[in-house]
């Protein structure tokens, strides 16, 4: 039996979460440790190498969240009051004389001596300059108090956290300059196959464009990786063992194609003869094969080279073993769940990562869910995950995993 309960060859396949594990332990052995300091502007999608701890209170000092006017509520007897000094935002407030109130406008600070703002909304300024407050009033309001945020010596982002647009504005607002970072994965990309030639050049007979090159290389980009675009590997062995002999440098080759067992398969001959090559069968569709192993000690990921597959082994497996190598913990993609705007008859033996979308709240597939068709991923919005073994009445709930996730 097997884990989904039944009988065949799903025992002999590799569960997804298996083989993320075991390459996610892979990653925690091989991680990255060297490090940059680089300023805020070159950051985006890159791996904090040391805790941010915040050297200031956030904010700084206590600060008006409306225009209007601060006092101190013990003054205000109902009488209208006198207005002692007018504060912007960037202006440095005297002390509150007593009695009197400050005109004082969103983010500047409140005068020491005054305990809260009243907004202009509920003030009436008297014939004789005099305002007076048409509300009751309650000490602290409308005042973000020293440290609302953020004190000093508090963690505000872990080492291992991926910058993005929002973690590198905090780190702006403690007034950080420059982070340092993990230095960027040197990714070697491959794409075996005699029958691949790179758009540009005519088609001879038998030839399909590459495809998965530009995927990959964009991609990795993305995530903050050095590419080495290693080109086209034909089918044999001697170019093979050249070839995967110049990326020494490389902290990954990931290639494309020539995984299955069949007899143009040299990468896992060149593996075998000076490194180590496992091939994984896995319980995975689009996708199964995947070349796990290093060649002379760079670690080697082989994906299988279909469209569709390369790019499902690439999301749910490869990315999330470069973030941990990067020393990321949470790798695991977004996932929800959703009603499926479609019925899935027939159980499998492998998980289904569907190419999928949601219409009005359902998850509806791509007609054509053939490993080799890319399209597919461009219509889609997102992976519709079947379970092994599982079948759908419309309306069951399906998870639904975000290709904007997936791609960031
Ligand atoms: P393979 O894994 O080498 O057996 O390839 C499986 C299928 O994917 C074959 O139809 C290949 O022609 C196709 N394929 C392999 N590599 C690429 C690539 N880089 N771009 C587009 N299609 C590819
Ligand atoms: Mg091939």
């Amino acid at each position: 039996m097997n884990p989904a309960g039944k009988p065949g060859k799903t025992g002999s396949l590799m569960p997804v979460e298996v083989a993320l594990a075991r390459l996610l332990e892979m990653a925690d052995v091989s991680r990255i440790v060297e490090s940059e300091y680089l300023p805020l502007a070159q950051l985006e999608g890159r791996v904090l190498a040391r805790d941010m701890v915040s050297t200031l209170d956030l904010p700084p000092w206590p600060n008006s969240a409306m225009d209007g006017y601060a006092l101190n509520l013990a003054d205000w007897t109902g009488e209208p009051m006198p207005v002692s000094q007018k504060i912007f935002a960037g202006q440095a407030p005297e002390l509150l004389e007593p009695g009197t109130c400050a005109r004082i406008f969103t983010g500047a600070p409140v005068p020491p001596g005054a305990d809260c703002v009243e907004m202009q909304e509920n003030a009436v300024i008297e014939a004789n300059e005099r305002v007076r407050f048409t509300e009751p009033m309650v000490s602290g309001q409308n005042v973000r108090p020293q440290g609302q945020e953020t004190t000093v010596g508090e963690l505000i982002l872990s080492a291992g956290t991926r910058l993005g647009p929002i973690e590198l504005g905090l780190a702006a607002s403690l007034g950080c300059a420059d982070l340092d970072v993990i230095r960027k994965p040197r990714v070697a990309v491959l794409s075996t196959g005699d029958e691949l030639v790179e758009p540009g050049t005519a088609l001879g007979p038998g030839q399909i464009y590459n495809s998965n090159r530009v995927v990959l290389c964009s991609w990795l980009q993305r995530l903050g990786c050095e590419v080495l675009d290693a080109g086209i590997l034909p089918d044999d062995l001697p170019t093979t063992r050249a070839r995967l002999g110049e990326l020494e440098e490389a902290d990954l080759i990931l290639s494309t194609g020539g995984v299955s067992v069949g007899e143009a398969d040299f990468l896992g001959v060149a593996l075998r003869e000076e490194g180590e090559l496992t091939l994984w069968k896995l319980a995975i569709k689009p996708g199964k094969p995947l070349t796990v192993g290093h060649f002379r000690g760079v670690p080697v990921i082989g994906l299988p080279g279909n469209p569709a597959s390369t790019l499902v082994t690439f999301a749910l497996l490869t990315k999330p073993y470069l973030l941990r190598r990067q020393g990321v913990q949470d790798v695991e993609p977004l996932k929800f769940p959703v009603p499926a705007g479609f019925v899935w008859p027939q159980a499998g033996n492998r998980r289904e990562f569907l190419r999928g979308r949601l219409e009005q709240g359902q998850a509806t597939i791509y007609r054509n869910q053939s490993s080799g068709v890319l399209r597919s991923a461009a219509w889609a919005d997102g992976l519709v995950e079947v379970q092994e073994g599982r079948t759908l009445a419309q309306g069951d709930m399906v998870p639904f995993i975000p290709l904007s996730d997936l791609l960031g």
